[in-house]
């Protein structure tokens, strides 16, 4: 595993793909999902210069925190979260990935000491088995969110079906924008809906191209 070489491959791939879509480098940051490896690893290509890091569980994101917090590294939190397990783990996140429900935003704002800046999760594609919000019920969502005080509402996330066509993948990006201007243009304080966190190893050229602002990269820094 060459971790400078994969780092360089990312980021010149995320950098062309910037280009390709008429966006300026410093408009996508790259999240480096560090689920595959240990903190040692993790070190290592932190000091290759990656400086946002996520976990999507909340053992192996504390295990990293703890080791190596400190490094102006920026945290995200992107997995599913448990209303249990939100005190042990909130106070530590600058970015949570994956707000799905009302009573996750409850629990987050009654244990958050600081904003925490949250995404929505979006289920564009419909799929039963994935988490997130429909387009439906967000009006209503929103509404009962105003007044959580530790929630910012900064953008959008979403996922596509691992078996998504190409074709899918567009639309699900398109209409993930889409979404995003909607809610951005409402100009609801707190809620300020500016970011877009989408696309992964495997699709993130196409979730540029479609505005993406995080990319949350696993599989390509570590193989
Ligand atoms: C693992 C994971 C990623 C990264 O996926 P890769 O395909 O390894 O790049 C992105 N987002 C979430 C929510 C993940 O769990």
């Amino acid at each position: 595993m060459d971790l400078q070489a994969n780092k360089e491959k990312v980021f010149n791939e995320v950098l062309a793909a910037s280009l390709a879509a008429g966006r300026s480098q410093d408009t996508v940051k790259i999240i480096a999902v560090t689920k595959y490896v240990d903190s040692e690893i993790a070190k290592k290509l932190i000091a290759t210069g990656v400086t946002h890091i996520a976990e999507n569980r909340v053992d192996k994101f504390l295990d990293k925190y703890h080791t190596l917090a400190g490094q102006g590294i920026t945290w995200h939190l992107i997995g599913t979260l448990q209303r249990r397990k939100v005190k042990e783990v909130i106070n530590y996140v600058d970015y949570f990935h994956a707000l799905d429900s009302v009573k996750l935003a409850e629990e987050i704002d009654k244990r958050a000491e600081h904003v925490v800046k949250c995404f929505l999760q979006v289920n564009i594609s419909g799929e039963e088995s994935k988490h997130g919000f429909a387009v439906e019920e967000l009006d209503e969502v929103l509404k009962l969110m105003k007044t959580f005080k530790h929630i910012r509402l900064v953008g959008l996330m979403t996922m596509a079906p691992i078996d998504a066509t190409e074709q899918e993948l567009n639309e699900i990006f398109k209409q993930t924008q889409e979404l995003q201007q909607t809610l951005q243009k409402k100009q609801i304080e707190n809620m300020p809906f500016s970011e877009l966190s989408m696309g992964m190893s495997r699709d993130f050229a196409q979730a540029i191209a479609h505005g993406a602002t995080f990319v949350r990269i696993g599989t390509a820094f570590f193989k």
